[in-house]
């Protein structure tokens, strides 16, 4: 793999606007240099334990992003130096990233995941939690997240069709709440949607962020 080839080719595919999260996980601090010495420096990982390892080894210029589950009780160890939480689902979580923020007086980005794939397996809120969650009083007495938008990923299928109708379900939701509980917040404005195989798909529908690992760095052995 020719991870500076890929890193330029992708990136003139992507309308300026769009961010690319190069998703490392699994990959070596070796790997991920290449990368950040063709110029990326928005990085992707899903486990927090290789997240920190990689955060206190690597170059400080380095803006990372949690895109996968992440427990209550792990919170603490990402919150000083997070960008942006891709994948927060519940209650609990928001609360303990809003209590570990405050300990660290950050405001901490997240980003509300939805289950918009056909996979049972799939975490994510559905519009109606996500309603309940945003209409209710404590939402409002959380000073330390900042809710930047949603997240999801399409159903792992070759029909683009169907790939391309969760991606605008993922949309429909973000329009919604927006115009319910972000009038006037202009910080809501993220969809992180899109991955290595439909991320073109996923710009056609409006995605500010793709997620991709396997397309620049090579496939990955495990997970
Ligand atoms: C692994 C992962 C990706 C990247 O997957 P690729 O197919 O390798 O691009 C994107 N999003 C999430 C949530 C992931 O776990």
């Amino acid at each position: 793999m020719n991870t500076p080839e890929n890193l330029k080719y992708i990136h003139s595919q992507l309308p300026e606007t769009v961010k690319l999260v190069a998703v490392s996980k699994t990959k070596s601090i070796h790997e991920i240099m290449e990368a950040y010495q063709a110029g990326q420096r928005l990085f992707g990982e899903n486990k927090v334990q290789e997240l920190t390892a990689k955060w206190q080894e690597l170059p400080k210029d380095i803006e990372w992003h949690f895109i996968g589950h992440l427990q209550s009780n792990k919170v603490k160890q990402i919150v000083p130096f997070i960008s942006l939480i891709h994948g927060v689902d519940s209650f609990k979580l928001l609360s303990a990233i809003n209590r570990e923020a405050e300990k660290f007086n950050r405001i901490v980005p997240i980003l509300l995941e939805f289950r918009v794939a056909d996979e049972e397996s799939k975490f994510g809120l559905s519009i109606q939690d996500a309603e309940e969650l945003l209409s209710g009083p404590d939402i409002a007495a959380m000073n330390n997240i900042s809710i930047r938008g949603v997240m999801g990923m399409a159903t792992f299928t070759n029909d683009a069709k169907k790939i391309e109708s969760d991606f605008k379900e993922l949309h429909t939701i973000f329009c919604v709440l927006r115009d319910k509980y972000f009038i006037n917040k202009d910080q809501f404005c993220e969809i992180s949607m899109g991955m290595s195989d439909d991320y073109q798909i996923a710009i056609s529908e409006g995605s500010t962020i793709v997620r991709i690992g396997s397309k620049i760095f090579g496939t990955r052995i495990n997970v």
